[in-house]
């Protein structure tokens, strides 16, 4: 298995009413990357696996995807403090 598995895209960036075709497949999707490219997010995640040499985008030493297609930053609660 790869390090990296599925984006988190939680939070309401991703979300535009207006629906746009994919960069990736075409097909229509009002998900936005980080970027404000409208990109599925399978897709983003099937772009990752495909581009493994991709500049890599880190948060606080956490590896979040590539810096084309990453995860939201966790959020801070708090309570998360696993360090
Ligand atoms: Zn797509």
């Amino acid at each position: 298995m790869t390090a990296v598995g599925l984006l988190n895209w939680n939070s309401n960036q991703h979300y535009d009413p207006k629906a746009k075709p994919c960069t990736e497949c075409g097909t229509t999707t009002p998900l936005r990357s980080h970027a404000g490219e409208a990109v599925h997010k399978v897709c983003a995640e099937d772009w990752n696996d495909r581009n493994p040499n991709a500049a890599r985008y880190e948060h606080e030493g956490r590896d979040l995807g590539t810096k084309r297609f990453h995860s939201d930053p966790p959020r801070k609660n708090g309570k998360e403090g696993a360090h």
